[in-house]
């Protein structure tokens, strides 16, 4: 038992009080759903590979969004992580193909450009085909190095348009709550009102 609490209180966010009341939760459930408990964990880390283009997690070495002829493979939307791909996808509004770098450049943290697949990127776009890629990293300081970081490496490329996401207010915001750089940004990235 002593085993198992120490291995839960290695995941974030999970303390040793926690871990104590998963464990013992644990065994108090049928040796079948503990089964199928850790069967989960095991096949899942066996199992899932990384998509060789674009990096995000996959049954196979090309994902599911890669293989789909519908999508729009001259659109490129590059986020830090799978789970922007999931947010991303949530959305519903984006129907090109995708590049998880895995990360932004954070040399506070020791994470440089080679750390990340950046160069993949690159190759993608020399590869040809590709219209635009869109840069949806986090509004951070090291989101930004990234993204000029990347506006550099792609410049060569002149005719793919290189764009990045908006960045405003939220929607359900009062205007008078927003913060200075926000409501600055909102401005200056204004779009054309159409009346929806
Ligand atoms: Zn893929």
């Amino acid at each position: 038992m002593e085993q198992a609490v120490q291995e839960f209180s290695k995941l974030p966010g999970i303390g040793r009080k926690t871990a104590l009341r998963l464990v013992l939760h644990l065994l108090r459930q049928d040796d079948d759903d503990v089964l199928q408990f850790t069967e989960a964990v095991a096949r899942m880390k066996q199992e899932v590979q990384y998509c060789h283009v674009c990096h995000n997690i996959s049954d196979s070495s090309l994902c599911p969004i890669c293989s789909d002829p519908r999508r729009d493979a001259q659109t490129i939307c590059v986020v830090e992580n799978i789970q922007d791909v999931m947010a991303v996808e949530n959305t519903q509004q984006f129907h090109g193909l995708y590049h998880v770098l895995g990360g932004v450049i954070s040399p506070m943290d020791g994470i440089g450009p080679s750390d990340l697949e950046i160069e993949s990127l690159v190759e993608r776009v020399k590869e040809g085909g590709v219209k635009e890629v869109i840069l949806a990293l986090s509004s951070t300081m090291e989101g930004d190095t990234t993204n000029f970081y990347i506006f550099r490496k792609l410049a060569p490329f002149t005719d793919v348009k290189l764009s990045i996401i908006a960045r405003g207010i939220s929607v359900g915001d009062e205007l008078e709550y927003t913060d200075e750089v926000t409501l600055g940004r909102s401005i200056l990235n204004r779009t054309p009102f159409e009346g929806k």
